[in-house]
């Protein structure tokens, strides 16, 4: 059984420093197993211990899993110097896991961002050998053709070289601004943009609209974020 301190288990969950835990055990908040526990070093066993704080039932969780819509401007990481970062969108509560994006958006991207504290899963993910497919939509100034969807299917060649992996490109809209959705499995640096590129188009607006099999939630604005459920967490990969 994992065993840790009660002041530790508590405060890792966000009920406040470890000096704070110490007073709100003196003062009696802190129930384990029915029974009051004074010392803040009681070692707990956090999968079957019963813990009451100010009477409410505390829910363990050693992970979380945030699905966040994220909106042009923010950078996708966990410090930068200049700009705003999507942790900047997170509430102080859910931060105390220390979540960290699962892969980057550009800058001007919007959409689909997932942020977990679950490192391994955050590595099964982004492993090239795994291809989990992620889709997007986009505004493209010039006009997206079958060529363009021959092209991508086939692979284009991006300015450094390199071979892309066969996309699935569909067109919602051919026009002098088109706008269409793009499949990609694997995921290099501003892949979307440089892919365009490549046929002589340019990204004047792009979306992630999925992850694996991970849809954005259409509820949340821009900005906002909402806790994945146990299902969608293994939708990811
Ligand atoms: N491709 C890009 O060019 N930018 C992104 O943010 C994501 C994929």
């Amino acid at each position: 059984p994992k065993k840790q301190r009660i002041d530790k288990i508590l405060s890792n969950l966000g009920y406040g420093s470890r000096s704070e835990l110490k007073k709100f055990c003196k003062n009696g908040l802190v129930k384990v197993n029915g029974k009051t526990i004074n010392n803040p070093g009681v070692q707990v066993d956090v999968e079957n211990d019963e813990i009451i704080f100010d009477g409410e039932k505390v829910t363990y969780k050693e992970f979380i899993y945030l699905m966040l819509n994220k909106p042009d401007g923010y950078i996708s990481a966990t410090f930068d110097k200049r700009d705003p970062i999507v942790l900047d969108l997170i509430d102080k509560e859910d931060l105390v896991f220390e979540p960290f994006p699962v892969g980057r958006l550009d800058k001007d991207t919007e959409g689909l961002l997932v942020l977990t504290n679950d490192g391994q899963l955050a590595h099964r993910v982004l492993s090239p050998k795994k291809h989990v497919p992620k889709t997007y939509y986009a505004k493209i100034e010039g006009v997206v053709t079958e060529e363009d969807i021959k092209a991508f299917a086939e692979g284009v060649t991006l300015d450094d070289g390199y071979e892309t992996m066969p996309a699935e490109l569909v067109i919602l809209k051919s026009d002098e601004i088109s706008e269409i959705e793009l499949t990609i499995h694997e995921g290099k640096f501003h892949q979307v943009k440089r892919m365009f590129e490549s046929v002589d188009k340019k990204v004047i607006y792009l979306k992630r609209l999925s992850m694996g099999k991970l849809k954005l939630d259409e509820n949340l604005a821009l900005g906002e974020y909402r806790e994945l459920t146990d299902e969608e967490v293994k939708m990811i990969e």
